[in-house]
């Protein structure tokens, strides 16, 4: 097999000799193993974090060590109850081609329901986490205003289509003209503004005349920067992701950011409510996700993009991208045939 080891840690953006891809060989399962063959490998912001050896609410990738991630596999060889050759399963094997594993940890996939791949994406982990905290935290009313940017990727876009369904008014954000025509014409959202145009705080302004109820944060940095002054009294904030710096060396150089002194204060007067989470402490949602996006998504409600790189060498310059914005859609490799 093919696998995708961490060779070294990166000092801000990675580069593509953090990773080292190496051959290894296959072993046979034991005893409630399965020997899984990679089709897709998810590529999610969140390795990043993986990458350093920072304090954070999971372990680092350590040295040498395969890559994590999310995975869609065909099982070749079980000795698992319940699972057998050719079963398709929802996996977290990391990036490789191959995996031997413990069967327990394994979801199987139904390919009659929907393409396998949307069990990385829109039926996964980041549709889970649009709905788990737009609903949970930001919970929109009918003709509230919602806005989120990363609005074209793999969370955004379902974040802006559940508040649409929900009623409210849904305002992207996404960099490049391209991105914001797609989140406009084919997802439905009302607005969305370029995160590149010098103006944004102003053409904010115009796009959400009666200010902002719901902030799904995902990206951070200059973003933020626009959108806090138009945080209406008793505004949600779920605090999802903040990729603007997630490849930022932060030191004592590091300027302060305008709203650091009166954040405070905004949070008291108007008070508001800014709640960090990781999509797992909601688990008890799955259900209701799974049966909801599920309608909405075979009804058409709520689309999806993907956007796809061949094969597994692929991995490090899609993921350095995605950290850039490179990736239209739910960044994805496809390591062999659907
Ligand atoms: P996306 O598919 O949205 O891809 C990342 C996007 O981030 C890029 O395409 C780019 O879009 C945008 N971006 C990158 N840098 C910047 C920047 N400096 N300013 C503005 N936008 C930027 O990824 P996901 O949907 O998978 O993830 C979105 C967010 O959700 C991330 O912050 C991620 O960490 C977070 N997340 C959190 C989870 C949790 O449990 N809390 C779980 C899953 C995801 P553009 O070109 O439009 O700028």
């Amino acid at each position: 097999g093919k696998r995708i080891v961490l060779a070294s840690r990166p000092a801000g953006e990675p580069a593509p000799d953090n990773f080292r891809l190496e051959d290894y060989d296959l072993a046979s399962p034991g005893e409630g193993q399965v020997l899984l063959r990679t089709i897709w490998l998810s590529l999610d912001p969140y390795m990043r974090g993986r990458m350093s050896d920072g304090p954070s609410y999971a372990a680092p990738v350590p040295i040498d060590g395969v890559m994590e991630g999310g995975t869609v596999c065909e099982v070749i060889e079980s000795r698992s109850p319940g699972l057998a050759a050719g079963d398709i399963v929802l996996a977290h094997s990391g990036w490789q081609s191959h995996a031997l594993v413990d069967g327990r940890g394994l979801r199987k996939i139904d390919p009659n329901l929907a393409p396998i791949s949307t069990a990385l994406g829109v039926l996964g982990m980041p549709g889970m986490t649009a709905y788990t905290g737009l609903l949970a935290i930001g919970n929109p009313q009918p003709g509230e205003t919602v806005v989120v940017a990363a609005a074209s990727g793999a969370v955004g876009s379902a974040v802006g289509q559940i508040a649409k369904i929900k009623g409210a008014r849904a305002i992207g954000i996404a960099g490049g003209k391209d991105k914001c025509d797609y989140v406009v014409k084919e997802l439905g959202f009302d607005a969305c503004l370029d995160h590149r145009d010098a103006d944004l705080a102003a053409q904010l302004k115009d796009a959400c005349p009666k200010g902002i109820d719901v902030y799904f944060e995902n990206v951070g940095g200059k973003v933020f920067e626009a959108v806090y002054p138009r945080l209406n009294n008793f505004a949600r904030i779920p605090v999802c992701g903040l990729i603007a710096d997630y490849n930022t060396i932060f030191g004592p150089d590091t300027p302060t950011p305008k709203w650091a002194n009166s954040i405070m204060r905004a949070i008291l007067v108007k008070r508001l409510t800014f709640r960090g989470f990781i999509v797992t402490d909601f688990a008890a949602m799955h259900g209701d996700f799974l049966r909801d996006m599920g309608q909405w998504v075979r009804e058409g409600r709520v689309k999806y993009r993907e956007f796809v790189t061949e094969g597994l060498a692929s991995a490090p310059e899609a993921f350095i991208g995605l950290l850039r914005g490179a990736n239209f859609g739910k960044q994805l490799v496809r390591i062999g045939p659907d």
